[in-house]
């Protein structure tokens, strides 16, 4: 039943048409158009209103908003092995042209090179630090190997590639060197007898993974105007502890194994070290993953020059007004990538979302009048550090916390078969039903649906795409979904050039059927938290999210030996009371949605049950917004959700009451207590605010 009238389109025509609308085929067309030359942040306008055209064309009134960020481009570079000052080996820095695979060869193609790292010239001894997490280092030290004045090389992989340097940096190293490690490509290597791309799924040797280095666990966006928007002409602040000072340089593994080599025999093995260290996928290759540092005679120089500027960024948005003005779903994916192609990161989001517009846009042709307001946004510099995200998010944040319902990001959409969420519980409802209701392209038994070949597994909000400031900054639900890689999938080359709309058309997607499902997922997803007459957001989740995030808690930390048994009951007894409200709360919503339902419902009933809706979905709406702590964690205090947070260490994988275990970490007992307290009184304070 539509309501509060049944003018238009019904809600079961619009998501027929939803389901009808998104195709293979013009995914793969838009797929080809954003891969097709460079689209580095700031240097895409071409594509942004390329992208604002499409969407008039659709019938979505679309604008483009400019920030005035401050990132970097390469100018200039140099990686050398020297052996008694002399050069024993020097890196091209280059990934191979392939003839099959046209954008490879792009006369304009970028350099590799890290985002927001800083230019410098070290000539020193090296170590290889694994992983560089923060434990490895840790490790290292425990073992007594110098790492001042010495470079590090490093493996990608575990945590965010900015943290390897942060700590590098903080341990005073010189400089830091990160390949990829064909030991983390699974199965799928060439040491077990699969080729490379472009003749088989296996990596190529000589890709090379660029990437942002920003300190961003600090708080994403521009580093000069964290917390306010990047507006032409604002006040800027200092850079320090927002970005590396010591340069870094991104290196295939090709290029990588005559530096391990050179440690052969060097320092300690790291296999000794302690369980976690494996060496790596290079043994094969005369490769003993010594520690090193190497000797005096044996050294690298590592040249990273970097212009720095202050340039524009663009955000395409769209929207489609609804009926009600203060309700308002957002659904967004960037655009820039830093290579050529970034067929699957981001484009296959991008083609994806292109599909969503035009399929929202063929409703409304139909005569569809959607309930709540759609904004629909495809980002620019999200590769530095969520650049254009987290400065829209921060330029509209009094409209978002009065209005936003929810935000549903899409990044890689599609290169594999592995459905895949991240969200906030509020949305678990709601996201499951969808994937019912979307076929999958992976048809083994006829008519399977997305669902059934789905292990429901859903983790929580962390960081390394467009969710971050929704999620951890303005207290929106937020969700990410994809199609990602399946244990024995192609190896995807992550920001190499490989990522390319050659390699996607063979390994990735070849059909492009999984791009057209995450756009029917997306669009579903966005007509039932726009359409249905209650917010299907879902409060009891919330509240058993907050019981295994404190089960977690218990199990995974020595606090309640160290701090007594009842440190964390505050905390308890708070989630106790948010969960009988949330359940209330639920229970109310659904008493009124049975009434709504009733066949029998007179004109001045329906207007009396429309307020009463209203009500209740503004406590749906603002129910995550309380979960916010304005003054923020205590070393970033531009994140404000005391309940997810990007792990400090981690970057990437999420944390849960991060306040409380990053004070159990770092030993202080008297900001454990601090802690408990401001979550236990932020749940107490979302539980009085519910009816
Ligand atoms: N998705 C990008 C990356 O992983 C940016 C992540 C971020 O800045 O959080 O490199
Ligand atoms: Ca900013
Ligand atoms: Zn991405
Ligand atoms: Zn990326």
């Amino acid at each position: 039943q539509h309501w509060p009238d049944s003018e238009g389109l019904s809600y079961s025509n619009l998501k027929k048409v939803l389901l009808d609308t998104p195709s293979a085929d013009k995914a793969r067309e838009w797929s080809r158009y954003y891969t097709a030359g460079p689209h580095l942040a700031g240097k895409n306008l071409s594509q942004a209103e390329w992208t604002r055209d499409r969407w008039e064309e659709w019938g979505i009134k679309s604008d483009i908003a400019a920030y005035n960020v401050y990132i970097n481009y390469p100018k200039d570079h140099r990686l050398a092995l020297l052996k008694h000052g002399k050069v024993d080996f020097e890196a091209t820095l280059e990934e191979d042209v392939l003839e099959e695979d046209p954008t490879t060869g792009m006369d304009d193609r970028m350099p590799v090179f890290h985002g927001y790292s800083a230019s410098g010239n070290a000539t020193a001894q090296y170590v290889y630090v694994n992983y560089g997490t923060y434990a490895d280092f840790e490790e290292l030290l425990k073992a007594g190997i110098h790492l001042k004045g010495k470079i590090a090389i490093v493996k990608y992989g575990r945590i965010f590639r900015g943290l390897k340097v942060k700590r590098a940096e903080e341990l005073g190293m010189l400089g830091v060197v990160i390949y990829s490690d064909p030991g983390d490509d699974g199965e799928i290597t060439e040491e077990n007898g699969y080729k490379p791309y472009p003749d088989g799924p296996a990596r190529h040797p000589r890709s090379v993974q660029r990437g942002s280095v920003e300190y961003l666990s600090i708080g994403p966006g521009d580093p000069t105007t964290i917390g306010y928007p990047s507006k032409p002409g604002v006040p800027r602040q200092p850079t320090k502890g927002k970005i590396p000072t010591i340069p870094s340089l991104p290196l295939s593994y090709a290029e990588a194994i005559p530096l391990l080599r050179a440690l052969n025999g060097h320092g300690p093995a790291a296999s000794s070290l302690s369980s976690w260290w494996h060496g790596g996928g290079l043994g094969y290759k005369n490769v003993s993953y010594n520690i090193g540092p190497s000797p005096a005679e044996i050294t690298l120089n590592l040249m990273n020059e970097q212009e720095y500027v202050t340039t524009d960024q663009w955000d395409t948005i769209g929207i489609i007004n609804g009926s009600i003005s203060d309700e308002v779903v957002i659904i967004g994916n960037h655009r820039d990538a830093w290579i050529a192609g970034g067929a699957a990161d981001p484009n296959s989001g991008s083609a994806a979302l292109n599909e969503v517009v035009r399929a929202f846009g063929a409703a409304l042709d139909k005569g569809w009048k959607p309930q709540r307001t759609i904004v629909f946004a495809s980002w620019d510099g999200e590769e530095y550090g969520l650049v254009g995200s987290t400065e829209w998010v921060e330029e509209y944040l009094p409209w978002l916390t009065k209005a936003a319902v929810a935000y549903i990001n899409v990044d890689v959409g599609a290169n594999g078969p592995n459905f895949e969420v991240s969200a906030a519980p509020l949305l678990n409802k709601a996201i499951y039903e969808v994937s019912t209701q979307v076929q999958s392209p992976n048809q083994t038994v006829a008519d399977q649906t997305v669902a059934d070949l789905w292990d429901g597994y859903i983790s929580t909000m962390g960081s390394g795409s467009d969710f971050t400031a929704f999620q951890d900054f303005a207290g929106i639900p937020s969700i990410n979904v994809e199609f990602g890689q399946g244990k024995n999938s192609p190896v995807y080359h992550y920001h190499s050039n490989y990522d390319s709309f050659t390699w996607m058309e063979r390994y990735g997607d070849p059909g492009f059927k999984y791009h057209e499902a995450i756009a029917k997922i997306i669009a579903l997803l966005a007509a039932k938290l726009v359409e249905e007459p209650i917010v299907s957001f879902n409060a009891t989740d919330y509240a058993v999210g907050l019981e295994n995030y404190l089960h977690r808690m218990r199990e995974t930390t020595n606090a309640e030996e160290t701090l007594g048994k009842d440190v964390f009951w505050p905390l308890e007894k708070a989630i106790q009371a948010f969960k009988i409200s949330a359940a209330a709360l639920d229970h109310h919503a659904s008493k009124l949605h049975a009434e709504l339902s009733s066949p029998h419902l007179t004109t001045s009933r329906r207007k009396s049950l429309f307020a009463k809706i209203h009500a209740i979905n503004k406590h749906y709406k603002t129910l995550e917004r309380h979960f916010l702590y304005q003054p923020g964690l205590d070393s970033r205090p531009w994140f404000k959700h005391v309940v997810f947070a990007p792990g400090l260490w981690t970057g990437y994988a999420g944390a849960t009451f991060p306040g409380i275990v990053e004070a159990i970490e770092f030993g202080k007992d008297w900001e454990v207590k601090k802690w408990v307290g401001i979550v236990a009184g932020v749940v107490g304070g979302a539980t009085l605010l519910l009816p």
